[in-house]
């Protein structure tokens, strides 16, 4: 009689042999779990590298944003300056 594993289907005259046999598919299998682990984590990691550089993205865009608003508010403040002086021939033309 023969036994074979089911895992591998290398054959062994002994039970012994197979039971030995097996425990080395277990070993295989927890590392093949640990090598999982690891490459979940690192996934985690280049998903966590994409994030940081979005939000470095946002940062750039908000900066943008920040820079063009205050040069929006500069001309408002030349505009209500204008605007002030205009104001102020009107009324020496009206007194
Ligand atoms: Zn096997």
């Amino acid at each position: 009689m023969t036994f074979v594993c089911n895992t591998c289907g290398k054959k062994y005259k002994f039970q012994s042999g197979l039971s030995k046999h097996k425990k080395k598919h277990k070993v295989q299998k927890e590392i093949s779990v640990t090598d999982l682990i690891i490459n979940f984590k690192n996934q985690i990691l280049a998903m966590e590298e994409v994030r940081v550089l979005r939000e470095e993205e946002h940062e750039s865009v908000l900066s943008k944003i920040a820079k063009s608003w205050t040069e929006e508010k500069k001309y408002i403040e030349e505009l209500e300056e204008e605007n002030f002086k205009l104001k102020e021939k009107i009324r020496k033309y009206e007194s």
